[in-house]
C-alpha cells in the first residue's frame, strides 16, 4: 500500500508518534510505526486521514485485514476500537502496564491485537521504569 508522504506525516504527527491502539511510543520501538487502515482496503476502506491510525508493527500485524471479532461476554459481533471516532479512555484503562478493556470494542481489540501478551506487558513495564510509557 503506497501512502503519500504527506499523509504519513499527518498520521504520525496527529498520534504524537504513539501507537493509537497500545500507546507504544515510536521512540522506544525498534520498528517503524505504520499508518493502519482502520477499515482495511480489502473491506473498501479508503486511504485517507479519516481511515488511518498510527499503529506499532505488532498491533498492525495482528490486526491484519480484520475489522472486529466476536465478544464472547455479549456473544455479539463487535467492530474494533476506532481511534478516529472514539476515545481511547472510554474503551481502555491503563493499569500499570496492563491495558484493561472497558467495553466490548475494547475487549475484541485487546484480544485480536494481542495487546496484553506477556512479552508486551514486560516491555511496557521496562518503558514505564524509565518514564517512556505514558500513564493515562
Ligand atoms: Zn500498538
Amino acid at each position: 500500500m503506497n501512502i503519500p508522504a504527506s499523509l504519513r506525516n499527518l498520521v504520525f504527527k496527529r498520534a504524537q508518534g504513539r501507537c493509537e491502539y497500545c500507546l507504544h511510543p515510536q521512540g522506544a520501538s525498534a520498528y517503524r510505526h505504520e499508518p493502519d487502515h482502520i477499515i482495511p482496503v480489502q473491506h473498501e476502506g479508503k486511504t485517507n486521514a479519516d481511515n488511518l491510525a498510527l499503529a506499532c508493527l505488532r498491533c498492525n500485524r495482528y490486526k491484519g485485514p480484520n475489522i472486529g471479532s466476536i465478544d464472547w461476554q455479549t456473544e455479539s459481533l463487535v467492530p474494533f476500537f476506532n481511534p478516529r471516532t472514539q476515545s481511547w479512555q472510554n474503551h481502555f484503562q491503563l493499569e500499570s502496564a496492563f491495558i484493561r478493556p472497558l467495553t466490548p470494542k475494547g475487549r475484541v481489540t485487546v484480544k485480536i491485537l494481542r495487546i496484553n501478551n506477556p512479552l508486551r506487558i514486560e516491555e511496557r513495564q521496562r518503558l514505564q521504569a524509565v518514564g517512556l510509557y505514558p500513564e493515562e
